[in-house]
């Protein structure tokens, strides 16, 4: 098999409409994309999640609403591209699929996160059947096949946010021919007792990702509606720019710590095979766009700087544990058990604070096994500023200028250490946004 393999990867806003449909299409062809891995056009999933609990709730009219504007959108969308009976049966069967799910909710008036994510699906596998349409009017001599994603991204049953089985996938993979082009949905895995599974909000780039490794493609590229990633987010500083090649390393902790271009997981794959990933825009196809990949030429001390907010601090106290141990062993055990993951972290004697998405604090069992290992104080309303560079630790003036130009705004915790990559620092969420504008100030522009 010496044929090129790409994965090619378009977001929601590359299948908001026909032009966009069509936009995404040609590259595909231009690219000579060998899989394209598709979201749900852009809004649908929002509006499933909804639609499932409206169909919970007493609200079955609103629901009905949306369920009806879903459908029309995307038959709408389909009788503009085809006539094609296969493809206009595989959409009724999605249409008749979602009444169903929502009839079967709204009788049990509950949602079950195996339910949510096989409603979740719907939009992906509705999304992908007009794709492949679209790309098929472009490549009327091709063999193109839409293919079910969940026959390839095997997963565990954790709905909501699967783990996906890599070597079942990777044999999976086997069975594909290089010889066709294959339209498949992003998001959506199966498990073994073939269920549906999502892979996480945003999780198509992870499933474009999951489907390179697979393949071993040789590269993979994700579409989107921003030509590339940027030193910062472009909301939140007006002198940003693209950057053009980008390292692994850094554009994993860049996912992780709030850069919200990219699935935090979509690295860890395209790492484990080298394959290196373009990031480019539909609407700007011709754009140098950015490349991630092992060996990159220029290595700044700061190349680009991310904001993750809602952020909160919890200080874990126990004062049994002076001079004690195994006190992490335990915190994070509880953290392990109940999936969450820690961002940034600070120990001392007898305590120790890590940072947490917000929404964490819902997590009443959590929080409960928590308390059981000591005290716990919240503290809310913060931001996690991260600087993502290079060589961090022998950088000379780097903590003169970062102290520098924070110097208005108190600093309620940093971690540097874990890694040459990555620079934390948690800071009010009011006084985020001028310390990230300060920080880009004096530690990128000031260095073109
Ligand atoms: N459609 C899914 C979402 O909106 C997955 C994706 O677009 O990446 O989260
Ligand atoms: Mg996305």
């Amino acid at each position: 098999m010496n044929k090129t393999i790409i994965v090619s990867k378009f977001g929601g806003t590359s299948m908001g409409d026909l032009k966009s449909m069509e936009r995404s299409a040609s590259i595909c062809v231009e690219r000579k994309s060998s899989v394209v891995v598709v979201s749900a056009t852009s809004g649908t999933t929002d509006m499933l999640s909804q639609i499932a609990k409206l169909a919970s709730s007493e609200n079955i009219e609103q629901c009905e609403k949306l369920v009806l504007s879903i459908k029309e959108r995307h038959q709408n969308l389909m009788s503009q591209v085809s006539k094609n009976n296969e493809a206009i049966d595989v959409l009724n069967n999605c249409f008749t699929e979602l009444d169903l799910l929502v009839h079967n909710i709204s009788l049990l008036k509950e949602i079950t996160p195996k339910a949510h994510d096989h409603i979740l699906s719907l939009g992906e596998r509705i999304s992908s059947v007009i794709f492949k349409e679209v790309l098929k009017n472009k490549l009327p001599n091709k063999k193109i096949i839409l293919l079910d994603a969940r026959t390839i991204i095997k997963t565990d049953s954790h709905f909501g946010k699967a783990t996906p089985l890599i070597s079942e996938i990777a044999l999976a993979c086997e069975k594909l021919n290089p010889d066709f082009v294959y339209v498949t949905q992003g998001f959506i895995g199966a498990d073994v007792d073939g269920n549906t599974t999502v892979l996480g909000r945003g999780g198509s780039d992870y499933s474009a990702a999951l489907f390179a490794e697979g393949l071993n493609a040789d590269v993979l590229e994700i579409w989107t509606d921003v030509a590339g990633i940027a030193t910062t987010d472009p909301r939140l500083c007006s002198n940003t720019k693209i950057i053009h090649e980008i390292s692994y390393a850094e554009a994993g902790e860049m996912a992780q710590y709030g850069a919200k271009i990219l699935h935090p997981s979509t690295i860890a794959p395209a790492v484990r095979k080298s394959i290196p990933v373009f990031v480019g825009s539909t609407f700007d196809k011709d754009l140098p766009g950015t490349w991630i990949k092992n060996d990159v030429e220029k290595k700044p001390a700061v190349r680009a700087i991310t904001k993750r907010s809602l952020q909160t601090l919890l200080t874990i106290t126990n004062p049994d544990m002076l001079n004690a141990y195994g006190f992490m062993g335990e915190i994070f055990s509880m953290f392990g058990k109940h999936r969450i993951s820690v961002d940034c972290i600070t120990t001392s004697e007898i305590s120790i604070a890590v940072t947490v998405d917000h929404i964490t604090l819902n997590n009443q069992k959590f929080m409960k096994d928590l308390e059981s290992v000591g005290k716990i104080d919240v503290e809310d309303n913060y931001s996690l500023i991260s600087l993502i560079g290079n060589n961090l630790f022998s950088q000379k003036s780097l903590a003169k200028k970062i102290f520098s130009s924070l110097e208005e705004s108190p600093i309620r915790m940093m971690s540097l250490g874990a890694s040459p990559y990555n620079f934390n620092i948690l800071v009010k969420e009011e006084d985020s946004k001028s310390c990230v504008q300060k920080l880009h100030k004096s530690l990128i522009e000031s260095e073109e």
